[in-house]
């Protein structure tokens, strides 16, 4: 597994490298040892260092951090930050020393991680003890069966693909964050946004971008929906709104907490409990994912999306890039006249046949 995963890498660095890119073919260094976590297995590569419980595991982690350095740098035009993912299961949490030393290697973010199979049996548990608390008198049986209906169980592969596009979509985030905005989180914090100091959509859109075509697919299939019209903003509205988990943050984050120990953050994507939490969320990810398709469908340079974050975060805003830059996409000068391109483009794509799909990668 390690040989097939440093071999992808190296691909991975020459493609990218193809695109201009001389960052990613830094060479990896070796795992630092995680003196609190010393059963994980670690891979390094160019992207950083994965940690889990099985040399396979870790394999594979590695393997989705290539993968989305490869898009990051055809979408962003900039190498995608190293970092680290520590999948050390539900009972381990992630101490300061470690986040300490995988800093001191050169980790620009770090990201705790639970697989699938974790988070549901985390979901089975928390469920198993509501139903306990509300039907006291049930029996095993009956609860087991409760559970099996709330949360049925998914085909292994399903479970694990999900799993994979998820952790690609959350390094999404931390790449756009680190390679736009490298200042520390605390500029999140100030400026109230769910992700990272950037816009919330453009947050998204980096995240989304980076999902596996299955789930990208499922995306596209709700701007497809009749009552679309319904749930999509103006992109005015759209570029300067907050993600709508944002509101849901301090329960998400309690949550997340609780399921990966107070010393670490898991962020949770999927799930009923999380979907519930998310309320209209799959409406802004959808959009998210129509806009970056819509973007890529004007230009014929992957590389708008680095164009666009590089003119927000020297404090920039969508109007200013448009009357700068839109003509060298193929685009309008003005927000206005691009929800107008948007909403034309949605209406031509609905009268497409479903498998005739706009083609983002
Ligand atoms: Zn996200």
């Amino acid at each position: 597994m390690r040989i097939r995963s440093s071999l992808f890498q190296s691909l991975a660095a020459v493609g990218a490298c193809a695109m201009g890119c001389a960052a990613l073919a830094a060479p990896p260094t070796q795992c630092p040892a995680l003196a609190d976590l010393p059963a994980l297995h670690c891979v390094s590569n160019a992207q950083g260092w994965f940690y889990a419980g099985t040399p396979d595991a870790a394999a594979d982690l590695a393997a989705d951090a290539s993968s989305v350095a490869m898009e990051f740098s055809r979408y962003f035009g900039r190498p995608a930050p190293r970092g680290a993912v520590i999948a050390a299961g539900t009972a381990q949490t992630i101490s300061a020393s470690t986040t300490d030393a995988l800093k001191a290697a050169g980790a620009t973010w770090q990201l705790p991680w639970l697989d699938a199979a974790e988070r549901r049996d985390l979901q089975r548990s928390a469920l198993e003890k509501q139903l306990r608390a509300r039907l006291p008198d049930a029996s095993d049986a009956d609860i087991r069966a409760r559970i099996d209906a709330a949360i049925p169980a998914q085909p292994a592969t399903t479970q694990d693909a999900t799993d994979r596009s998820a952790l690609r979509h959350e390094i999404g985030h931390m790449a756009l964050m680190r390679a736009f905005w490298p200042a520390p989180s605390a500029q999140a914090a100030a400026a109230g946004h769910y992700g990272g100091p950037g816009p919330d959509w453009l947050d998204e859109l980096a995240a989304v971008l980076m999902e596996s075509d299955t789930m990208a697919d499922s995306r596209r299939a709700l701007l497809g929906r009749p009552d679309a019209a319904d749930h999509l903003r103006p992109l005015d509205v759209f570029f300067a709104q907050s993600h709508p988990m944002a509101a849901q943050l301090p329960a998400l984050q309690a949550q997340a907490t609780s399921e990966a120990g107070a010393g670490g953050r898991v962020r949770v994507l999927s799930g009923e409990a999380a979907q519930r939490l998310a309320g209209d969320a799959r409406w802004f990810y959808a959009q998210a994912r129509g806009v970056a398709d819509f973007l890529l469908a004007s230009s014929d340079d992957p590389a708008v999306f680095g164009s666009i974050a590089a003119f927000l975060a020297d404090g920039g805003d969508m109007d200013g890039w448009l009357a700068a830059h839109g003509n060298r996409y193929g685009l309008p000068t003005t927000v206005a006249a691009l929800d107008a391109a948007w909403t034309q483009w949605l209406a031509a794509r609905g009268a497409q046949p479903a498998t005739d799909a706009p083609q983002a990668r």
